[in-house]
Protein backbone atom coordinates (compact mmCIF):
# COMPACT_ATOMS: atom_id res chain seq x y z
CA UNK A 1 0.00 0.00 0.00
CA UNK A 2 0.65 3.67 -0.40
CA UNK A 3 3.11 5.43 1.82
CA UNK A 4 1.31 8.55 1.60
CA UNK A 5 1.50 10.77 4.06
CA UNK A 6 -1.98 11.91 5.74
CA UNK A 7 -2.95 14.87 7.24
CA UNK A 8 -2.81 13.95 10.87
CA UNK A 9 -6.22 14.12 12.92
CA UNK A 10 -8.14 13.27 15.77
CA UNK A 11 -9.82 9.68 15.74
CA UNK A 12 -13.77 9.31 15.58
CA UNK A 13 -15.14 6.21 16.47
CA UNK A 14 -18.62 5.40 14.93
CA UNK A 15 -20.08 2.18 15.69
CA UNK A 16 -17.17 -0.28 15.11
CA UNK A 17 -15.68 1.94 12.73
CA UNK A 18 -12.66 4.08 13.15
CA UNK A 19 -12.70 7.59 11.10
CA UNK A 20 -9.11 10.12 10.90
CA UNK A 21 -6.16 8.94 12.94
CA UNK A 22 -4.18 6.37 12.05
CA UNK A 23 -7.68 4.44 10.73
CA UNK A 24 -7.73 3.73 6.80
CA UNK A 25 -9.75 6.17 4.66
CA UNK A 26 -13.36 4.70 5.10
CA UNK A 27 -15.92 4.51 2.18
CA UNK A 28 -19.33 5.66 2.84
CA UNK A 29 -22.65 5.95 0.87
CA UNK A 30 -26.21 6.98 1.27
CA UNK A 31 -29.43 5.19 0.73
CA UNK A 32 -32.16 6.56 -1.75
CA UNK A 33 -35.24 4.84 -0.47
CA UNK A 34 -37.96 6.21 1.74
CA UNK A 35 -36.68 6.01 5.34
CA UNK A 36 -39.95 5.10 6.16
CA UNK A 37 -40.47 2.12 3.86
CA UNK A 38 -38.28 0.01 6.30
CA UNK A 39 -38.18 -2.98 3.82
CA UNK A 40 -36.48 -1.38 0.97
CA UNK A 41 -34.48 1.08 3.29
CA UNK A 42 -32.83 -2.29 4.95
CA UNK A 43 -32.21 -4.48 1.59
CA UNK A 44 -30.46 -0.89 0.24
CA UNK A 45 -28.11 -0.78 2.92
CA UNK A 46 -27.57 -4.22 2.47
CA UNK A 47 -26.32 -3.95 -0.85
CA UNK A 48 -24.21 -0.92 0.05
CA UNK A 49 -22.83 -2.69 2.63
CA UNK A 50 -22.37 -5.78 0.33
CA UNK A 51 -20.40 -3.61 -2.34
CA UNK A 52 -18.53 -2.29 0.31
CA UNK A 53 -19.59 0.87 1.94
CA UNK A 54 -18.23 1.21 5.83
CA UNK A 55 -20.89 3.59 6.98
CA UNK A 56 -24.67 4.19 5.18
CA UNK A 57 -26.63 7.49 5.97
CA UNK A 58 -29.95 7.88 5.83
CA UNK A 59 -32.53 10.62 5.13
CA UNK A 60 -34.23 11.17 8.54
CA UNK A 61 -36.56 13.94 7.59
CA UNK A 62 -40.26 13.37 9.25
CA UNK A 63 -41.42 11.49 12.89
CA UNK A 64 -42.28 8.34 10.51
CA UNK A 65 -38.64 8.21 9.29
CA UNK A 66 -37.39 8.46 12.92
CA UNK A 67 -39.08 6.15 13.85
CA UNK A 68 -38.45 3.78 10.86
CA UNK A 69 -34.96 4.34 12.16
CA UNK A 70 -34.47 1.93 14.73
CA UNK A 71 -36.74 -0.65 13.03
CA UNK A 72 -34.44 -0.76 10.21
CA UNK A 73 -31.30 -1.01 12.57
CA UNK A 74 -32.83 -4.12 14.57
CA UNK A 75 -33.58 -5.85 11.43
CA UNK A 76 -30.05 -5.81 9.94
CA UNK A 77 -28.73 -6.70 13.38
CA UNK A 78 -31.61 -9.72 12.89
CA UNK A 79 -30.03 -10.22 9.41
CA UNK A 80 -26.10 -10.05 10.32
CA UNK A 81 -25.02 -6.53 9.32
CA UNK A 82 -23.51 -4.41 11.61
CA UNK A 83 -22.95 -1.44 9.39
CA UNK A 84 -23.41 1.54 11.39
CA UNK A 85 -25.99 3.83 10.32
CA UNK A 86 -25.97 8.07 10.00
CA UNK A 87 -29.03 9.96 10.36
CA UNK A 88 -28.79 12.74 7.81
CA UNK A 89 -31.20 15.81 9.91
CA UNK A 90 -32.08 19.07 7.79
CA UNK A 91 -34.14 21.97 9.35
CA UNK A 92 -36.08 20.04 12.39
CA UNK A 93 -33.54 17.69 13.19
CA UNK A 94 -33.52 19.43 17.10
CA UNK A 95 -37.76 17.86 17.24
CA UNK A 96 -36.98 14.45 15.56
CA UNK A 97 -34.88 13.45 17.46
CA UNK A 98 -36.42 14.65 21.04
CA UNK A 99 -39.83 12.82 19.83
CA UNK A 100 -38.28 9.79 19.22
CA UNK A 101 -35.27 9.38 20.97
CA UNK A 102 -34.70 5.94 19.90
CA UNK A 103 -33.55 7.46 16.71
CA UNK A 104 -30.74 8.87 18.44
CA UNK A 105 -29.87 5.40 20.34
CA UNK A 106 -30.37 3.84 16.72
CA UNK A 107 -27.65 5.79 15.28
CA UNK A 108 -24.06 5.45 15.70
CA UNK A 109 -23.31 9.42 14.16
CA UNK A 110 -25.37 12.46 13.77
CA UNK A 111 -25.23 14.63 10.08
CA UNK A 112 -26.20 18.12 10.72
CA UNK A 113 -25.79 21.11 8.77
CA UNK A 114 -25.13 24.62 10.20
CA UNK A 115 -26.83 26.17 7.15
CA UNK A 116 -30.38 23.96 7.69
CA UNK A 117 -30.82 24.38 11.46
CA UNK A 118 -32.67 27.44 11.96
CA UNK A 119 -32.16 31.00 12.13
CA UNK A 120 -31.41 34.34 14.42
CA UNK A 121 -31.68 32.92 17.91
CA UNK A 122 -33.54 29.81 16.78
CA UNK A 123 -30.21 28.32 15.70
CA UNK A 124 -28.06 28.71 18.19
CA UNK A 125 -31.32 27.03 20.24
CA UNK A 126 -31.79 24.55 18.02
CA UNK A 127 -27.97 23.83 17.60
CA UNK A 128 -27.72 23.07 21.43
CA UNK A 129 -30.48 20.81 21.41
CA UNK A 130 -28.75 18.73 18.96
CA UNK A 131 -25.48 18.82 20.69
CA UNK A 132 -27.39 18.11 23.99
CA UNK A 133 -28.69 14.90 22.48
CA UNK A 134 -25.76 13.52 20.52
CA UNK A 135 -23.77 14.23 24.24
CA UNK A 136 -26.33 12.54 25.85
CA UNK A 137 -26.47 9.40 23.53
CA UNK A 138 -22.72 9.37 23.07
CA UNK A 139 -23.16 10.07 19.29
CA UNK A 140 -20.58 11.68 16.88
CA UNK A 141 -21.45 14.56 14.74
CA UNK A 142 -20.21 15.53 11.68
CA UNK A 143 -20.93 19.22 10.98
CA UNK A 144 -21.68 19.11 7.19
CA UNK A 145 -21.31 22.06 5.34
CA UNK A 146 -23.10 22.30 2.35
CA UNK A 147 -21.99 24.76 -0.65
CA UNK A 148 -26.11 24.93 -1.70
CA UNK A 149 -27.36 25.82 2.15
CA UNK A 150 -24.56 28.01 3.55
CA UNK A 151 -25.37 29.78 6.44
CA UNK A 152 -26.74 33.13 5.18
CA UNK A 153 -25.75 35.06 7.93
CA UNK A 154 -22.13 33.72 8.29
CA UNK A 155 -22.28 35.26 4.41
CA UNK A 156 -24.32 38.33 4.97
CA UNK A 157 -21.54 38.88 7.85
CA UNK A 158 -17.93 38.22 5.68
CA UNK A 159 -19.26 39.88 2.24
CA UNK A 160 -19.68 42.84 4.58
CA UNK A 161 -16.08 42.95 6.16
CA UNK A 162 -14.86 42.12 2.76
CA UNK A 163 -16.77 45.18 1.36
CA UNK A 164 -14.61 47.48 3.88
CA UNK A 165 -11.42 46.20 3.32
CA UNK A 166 -9.22 48.13 0.69
CA UNK A 167 -9.12 45.89 -1.79
CA UNK A 168 -11.77 43.11 -1.60
CA UNK A 169 -11.61 39.96 -2.34
CA UNK A 170 -14.01 38.56 -5.31
CA UNK A 171 -17.30 37.35 -4.05
CA UNK A 172 -16.06 33.32 -5.00
CA UNK A 173 -13.04 33.70 -2.55
CA UNK A 174 -15.49 34.94 0.05
CA UNK A 175 -18.11 32.47 -0.12
CA UNK A 176 -14.80 29.81 0.27
CA UNK A 177 -14.01 31.17 3.46
CA UNK A 178 -17.43 31.61 4.31
CA UNK A 179 -17.84 27.74 4.15
CA UNK A 180 -14.88 26.79 6.10
CA UNK A 181 -16.18 29.46 8.47
CA UNK A 182 -19.43 27.81 8.77
CA UNK A 183 -17.93 24.10 9.58
CA UNK A 184 -15.13 25.74 12.08
CA UNK A 185 -17.42 28.12 14.33
CA UNK A 186 -19.82 25.07 14.29
CA UNK A 187 -17.66 22.96 15.74
CA UNK A 188 -16.17 25.19 18.04
CA UNK A 189 -19.82 25.74 19.36
CA UNK A 190 -20.52 22.13 19.77
CA UNK A 191 -17.03 21.83 21.75
CA UNK A 192 -18.41 24.83 24.56
CA UNK A 193 -21.93 23.14 24.46
CA UNK A 194 -19.41 19.91 25.59
CA UNK A 195 -19.09 17.80 22.72
CA UNK A 196 -15.67 16.04 23.09
CA UNK A 197 -13.45 17.06 20.32
CA UNK A 198 -12.82 13.21 19.20
CA UNK A 199 -16.71 13.19 18.35
CA UNK A 200 -16.76 15.52 15.71
CA UNK A 201 -16.32 15.61 11.61
CA UNK A 202 -16.07 18.25 9.15
CA UNK A 203 -17.18 18.35 5.78
CA UNK A 204 -17.59 21.25 3.64
CA UNK A 205 -19.17 20.09 0.13
CA UNK A 206 -19.41 21.85 -3.07
CA UNK A 207 -20.11 20.83 -6.45
CA UNK A 208 -17.19 22.35 -8.55
CA UNK A 209 -13.93 20.61 -8.24
CA UNK A 210 -11.46 23.54 -8.08
CA UNK A 211 -13.45 25.04 -5.21
CA UNK A 212 -13.63 22.00 -3.21
CA UNK A 213 -10.13 21.64 -3.47
CA UNK A 214 -9.52 25.13 -2.06
CA UNK A 215 -11.87 24.78 0.71
CA UNK A 216 -10.25 21.43 1.98
CA UNK A 217 -6.78 22.21 1.67
CA UNK A 218 -8.40 25.42 3.99
CA UNK A 219 -9.94 23.55 6.41
CA UNK A 220 -7.31 21.32 6.45
CA UNK A 221 -4.81 23.79 7.50
CA UNK A 222 -6.90 25.04 10.16
CA UNK A 223 -8.46 22.26 12.00
CA UNK A 224 -7.58 18.17 13.04
CA UNK A 225 -10.62 17.45 12.97
CA UNK A 226 -11.23 14.62 10.29
CA UNK A 227 -12.88 15.48 7.36
CA UNK A 228 -15.66 13.57 5.13
CA UNK A 229 -15.01 14.20 1.24
CA UNK A 230 -17.14 14.30 -1.20
CA UNK A 231 -17.80 16.68 -4.19
CA UNK A 232 -21.23 17.17 -3.75
CA UNK A 233 -24.34 17.06 -6.46
CA UNK A 234 -21.24 15.51 -8.82
CA UNK A 235 -23.59 14.00 -11.19
CA UNK A 236 -24.49 11.52 -13.13
CA UNK A 237 -22.56 8.85 -15.08
CA UNK A 238 -18.74 9.85 -16.82
CA UNK A 239 -19.44 13.47 -15.69
CA UNK A 240 -19.56 12.66 -11.82
CA UNK A 241 -17.16 9.96 -11.64
CA UNK A 242 -14.43 11.83 -13.53
CA UNK A 243 -15.26 14.90 -11.68
CA UNK A 244 -15.68 13.50 -7.80
CA UNK A 245 -12.20 11.33 -8.72
CA UNK A 246 -10.61 14.74 -10.11
CA UNK A 247 -11.42 16.63 -6.68
CA UNK A 248 -10.59 13.60 -4.33
CA UNK A 249 -7.61 12.81 -5.89
CA UNK A 250 -5.74 15.46 -5.66
CA UNK A 251 -6.69 15.75 -2.15
CA UNK A 252 -6.22 12.44 -0.98
CA UNK A 253 -2.53 12.87 -2.63
CA UNK A 254 -1.98 15.46 -0.29
CA UNK A 255 -2.89 13.67 2.72
CA UNK A 256 -6.83 15.10 3.26
CA UNK A 257 -9.54 12.78 3.93
CA UNK A 258 -10.57 10.65 5.86
CA UNK A 259 -13.51 9.31 5.05
CA UNK A 260 -15.32 9.44 1.59
CA UNK A 261 -18.39 9.69 -0.58
CA UNK A 262 -19.22 9.71 -4.19
CA UNK A 263 -22.46 11.69 -4.54
CA UNK A 264 -23.17 10.07 -7.92
CA UNK A 265 -26.75 10.67 -9.43
CA UNK A 266 -28.20 6.88 -10.36
CA UNK A 267 -28.96 6.58 -13.97
CA UNK A 268 -32.97 5.59 -13.89
CA UNK A 269 -32.80 2.11 -12.50
CA UNK A 270 -29.07 2.26 -12.17
CA UNK A 271 -27.76 0.62 -9.07
CA UNK A 272 -27.08 2.93 -6.12
CA UNK A 273 -24.19 0.47 -5.06
CA UNK A 274 -22.24 2.23 -7.82
CA UNK A 275 -21.00 5.15 -5.81
CA UNK A 276 -19.52 2.44 -3.29
CA UNK A 277 -17.44 0.95 -6.25
CA UNK A 278 -16.10 4.22 -7.54
CA UNK A 279 -15.01 5.22 -4.06
CA UNK A 280 -13.25 2.43 -3.68
CA UNK A 281 -11.71 2.59 -7.15
CA UNK A 282 -10.31 5.78 -6.29
CA UNK A 283 -8.61 4.74 -3.14
CA UNK A 284 -7.09 1.53 -4.76
CA UNK A 285 -5.97 3.35 -7.89
CA UNK A 286 -4.01 5.74 -5.68
CA UNK A 287 -2.69 2.89 -3.92
CA UNK A 288 -4.56 3.68 -0.35
CA UNK A 289 -6.51 0.78 -0.12
CA UNK A 290 -7.31 -2.67 -1.51
CA UNK A 291 -10.68 -4.12 -1.78
CA UNK A 292 -10.57 -5.79 -4.77
CA UNK A 293 -8.12 -7.66 -7.28
CA UNK A 294 -7.62 -5.15 -10.16
CA UNK A 295 -7.61 -6.39 -13.49
CA UNK A 296 -5.01 -4.46 -15.83
CA UNK A 297 -6.33 -4.49 -19.61
CA UNK A 298 -5.17 -2.73 -22.72
CA UNK A 299 -7.51 -0.47 -24.65
CA UNK A 300 -7.45 -2.40 -27.39
CA UNK A 301 -6.60 -1.11 -30.44
CA UNK A 302 -6.19 -2.10 -34.85
CA UNK A 303 -4.39 -5.11 -33.68
CA UNK A 304 -7.73 -6.48 -31.25
CA UNK A 305 -10.30 -6.64 -33.98
CA UNK A 306 -12.49 -9.24 -32.55
CA UNK A 307 -14.29 -8.87 -28.99
CA UNK A 308 -13.03 -11.86 -27.72
CA UNK A 309 -10.47 -9.66 -25.68
CA UNK A 310 -13.14 -6.90 -24.47
CA UNK A 311 -15.55 -9.78 -23.17
CA UNK A 312 -12.49 -11.79 -21.58
CA UNK A 313 -11.59 -8.20 -19.71
CA UNK A 314 -15.20 -7.60 -18.76
CA UNK A 315 -16.27 -11.18 -17.65
CA UNK A 316 -12.98 -11.46 -15.20
CA UNK A 317 -13.40 -8.24 -13.82
CA UNK A 318 -17.19 -8.84 -13.17
CA UNK A 319 -16.17 -12.38 -11.62
CA UNK A 320 -13.66 -11.52 -9.26
CA UNK A 321 -16.27 -8.30 -8.18
CA UNK A 322 -18.57 -10.84 -7.74
CA UNK A 323 -16.50 -13.56 -5.70
CA UNK A 324 -15.06 -10.97 -3.09
CA UNK A 325 -18.19 -10.80 -0.88
CA UNK A 326 -17.03 -14.82 -0.41
CA UNK A 327 -13.53 -14.98 -0.64
CA UNK A 328 -12.58 -11.44 1.74
CA UNK A 329 -13.01 -14.21 4.47
CA UNK A 330 -12.05 -17.23 2.93
CA UNK A 331 -8.52 -15.77 1.09
CA UNK A 332 -6.75 -12.65 3.16
CA UNK A 333 -5.11 -10.72 1.06
CA UNK A 334 -7.16 -11.77 -2.45
CA UNK A 335 -7.50 -7.90 -2.87
CA UNK A 336 -4.27 -7.19 -3.44
CA UNK A 337 -4.31 -9.52 -6.57
CA UNK A 338 -3.35 -8.12 -9.55
CA UNK A 339 -4.94 -10.08 -13.12
CA UNK A 340 -3.87 -8.61 -16.70
CA UNK A 341 -5.71 -9.62 -19.79
CA UNK A 342 -3.82 -8.18 -22.93
CA UNK A 343 -5.49 -7.74 -26.64
CA UNK A 344 -2.11 -8.58 -28.44
CA UNK A 345 2.02 -9.71 -28.21
CA UNK A 346 3.02 -6.09 -27.88
CA UNK A 347 2.47 -5.57 -24.59
CA UNK A 348 0.79 -8.60 -23.47
CA UNK A 349 3.15 -10.87 -22.03
CA UNK A 350 5.70 -7.64 -20.66
CA UNK A 351 2.45 -6.11 -18.56
CA UNK A 352 1.28 -10.24 -18.18
CA UNK A 353 4.32 -11.10 -16.28
CA UNK A 354 4.05 -7.80 -14.04
CA UNK A 355 0.78 -9.26 -12.38
CA UNK A 356 0.18 -12.20 -10.56
CA UNK A 357 -1.68 -13.66 -13.52
CA UNK A 358 -2.06 -12.63 -17.15
CA UNK A 359 -3.39 -13.76 -20.07
CA UNK A 360 -2.22 -12.31 -23.84
CA UNK A 361 -4.82 -12.68 -26.22
CA UNK A 362 -3.84 -13.24 -30.11
CA UNK A 363 -4.13 -10.18 -32.30
CA UNK A 364 -5.04 -10.25 -35.80
CA UNK A 365 -2.72 -12.13 -37.78
CA UNK A 366 -1.21 -13.28 -34.73
CA UNK A 367 -1.14 -17.60 -34.04
CA UNK A 368 -4.53 -18.09 -32.17
CA UNK A 369 -3.04 -19.33 -29.14
CA UNK A 370 -2.91 -17.10 -24.89
CA UNK A 371 -0.25 -17.58 -23.35
CA UNK A 372 -1.09 -17.54 -19.52
CA UNK A 373 1.62 -16.29 -16.76
CA UNK A 374 1.29 -16.96 -12.91
CA UNK A 375 3.90 -14.91 -11.09
CA UNK A 376 5.71 -13.70 -14.27
CA UNK A 377 6.31 -17.37 -15.13
CA UNK A 378 4.47 -18.48 -18.54
CA UNK A 379 2.67 -21.58 -17.45
CA UNK A 380 0.47 -22.45 -20.38
CA UNK A 381 -0.74 -21.46 -23.38
CA UNK A 382 -4.66 -21.78 -24.39
CA UNK A 383 -6.53 -21.94 -27.65
CA UNK A 384 -9.94 -22.96 -28.91
CA UNK A 385 -13.10 -21.61 -27.97
CA UNK A 386 -12.97 -22.50 -24.25
CA UNK A 387 -9.96 -19.73 -23.36
CA UNK A 388 -12.03 -17.85 -20.88
CA UNK A 389 -13.77 -20.36 -18.78
CA UNK A 390 -9.84 -21.83 -19.05
CA UNK A 391 -8.36 -18.98 -17.93
CA UNK A 392 -11.45 -18.20 -14.92
CA UNK A 393 -10.56 -21.65 -13.31
CA UNK A 394 -6.47 -20.90 -13.43
CA UNK A 395 -7.60 -17.71 -11.24
CA UNK A 396 -10.05 -19.96 -9.52
CA UNK A 397 -7.35 -22.51 -8.83
CA UNK A 398 -4.41 -19.81 -8.31
CA UNK A 399 -6.58 -17.42 -5.58
CA UNK A 400 -7.01 -21.42 -3.61
CA UNK A 401 -3.51 -22.10 -3.44
CA UNK A 402 -1.69 -18.67 -3.09
CA UNK A 403 -4.27 -17.04 -0.52
CA UNK A 404 -6.23 -20.31 0.86
CA UNK A 405 -5.54 -21.23 4.49
CA UNK A 406 -1.82 -23.00 4.82
CA UNK A 407 -2.34 -26.29 6.37
S1 LIG B 1 -1.38 -4.56 -26.07
FE1 LIG B 1 -1.67 -4.88 -28.25
S2 LIG B 1 -3.89 -4.83 -28.50
FE2 LIG B 1 -3.48 -3.91 -26.53
S3 LIG B 1 -3.37 -1.72 -27.02
FE3 LIG B 1 -1.27 -2.53 -27.04
S4 LIG B 1 -0.89 -3.00 -29.19
FE4 LIG B 1 -3.11 -2.78 -28.97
Amino acid sequence: MATLSRRPTRQVRIGQVLVGGDAPVVVQSMTNTDTVDITATVKQVQALADAGSELVRLTVNTVEAAAAVPRIRERLDALGYRVPLIGDFHFNGHKLLTQVPECAQALAKLRINPGNIGRGSKRDEQFATLIEIACRYDKPVRIGVNWGSLDPSIVARMMDENARLAQPENADVVMRRAMVASALESAHKAEELGLGGDKIILSCKMSRVQDLIAVYRELASQCDYPLHLGLTEAGMGSKGIVASTAALAVLLQEGIGDTIRISLTPEPGGERTKEVTVGQEILQSLGLRAFTPQVTACPGCGRTTSTVFQELARDIETYLRTQMPIWRSQYPGVETMQVAVMGCVVNGPGESKHANIGISLPGTGEVPVAPVYVDGEKTVTLKGERIAAEFQSIVEDYVRSRYGARP
